[in-house]
């Protein structure tokens, strides 16, 4: 599927090969579509992986969290793995076992770098706000104090790969002749319309990025 090498032999994939994409721009393509990256961790507790937002600049991969987040304090400076998925469909096949989804979903290995400067880390989380919508610039400025209370994470793309799955289930041609059904249950998610906040002053309107969201593809 892909004419690109892969970046190192861990983001070599042995199985699904058809499936395995290692162009930058088509990893980039996955990571600028989906919304949620999930975050594996080993600390001394054990290996945690938690969902979180995520932003993306230059060659690197942006997460943010509280400075009391476990996780991320265990991260920094240590190899992670972040996993973004999108699931596009059920793929539904006449064996139970053949049953899968279609989907795009990125791993990227590497280095957990914690964002210290302040102008950087500004940077950083305007960069993770604005990954779905540009609503950084319509909300008022963060506080030193929010600055203080945030700790953001920067891990590069380098060591990455996607695996995209699309089409049909694969059946063995004594099911292809029975007689249960077969075929892809497309999964769509959208946004819906903007609802005002319970304690939102008169005459407030939402600002034009939520709006331009309203009503179109979450995964574009
Ligand atoms: C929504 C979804 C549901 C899935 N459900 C299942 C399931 O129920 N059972 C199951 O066995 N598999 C499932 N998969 C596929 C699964 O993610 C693995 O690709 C597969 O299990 C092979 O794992 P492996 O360790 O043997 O792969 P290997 O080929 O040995 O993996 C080697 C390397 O390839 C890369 N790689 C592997 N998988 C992915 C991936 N999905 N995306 C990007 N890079 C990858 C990583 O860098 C990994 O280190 C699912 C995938 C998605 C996106």
């Amino acid at each position: 599927m892909t004419e690109h090498e892969p970046a190192s032999q861990r983001t070599t994939m042995k199985r699904g090969t058809n499936r395995a994409v290692y162009s930058p721009d088509e990893i980039r393509a996955v990571l600028q579509a989906g919304m949620i990256a999930h975050v594996g961790v080993t600390t001394e507790d054990g290996p945690i992986v938690l969902p979180m937002a995520y932003g993306l600049r230059g060659d690197q991969i942006l997460v943010h969290g509280s400075v009391a987040n476990a996780m991320l304090r265990g991260g920094r400076g240590i190899d992670v793995c972040i996993t973004v998925t999108i699931v596009d469909g059920l793929v539904v096949a006449r064996s139970p076992l053949h049953n899968s989804m279609n989907y795009r979903s990125v791993v990227i290995r590497g280095l957990a770098s914690p964002i210290t400067d302040p102008a950087d880390q500004a940077d950083a989380l305007k960069v993770i706000n604005d990954h779905l919508a540009l609503i950084w610039d319509t909300a008022r400025a963060p506080s030193e104090s929010d600055y203080k209370q945030t700790l953001v994470l920067s891990v590069p793309l380098a060591e990455a790969s996607a695996k995209i799955r699309d089409g049909d289930p694969i059946d063995d041609d004594d099911d292809i002749a029975g007689p249960c059904w077969a075929g892809v249950l497309p999964l769509t998610s959208t946004w819906g319309n903007p609802i005002d906040s319970a304690d939102l002053r008169d005459g407030i309107q939402p600002p034009t990025a939520v709006n331009t969201l309203s009503g179109s593809d979450a995964h574009g």
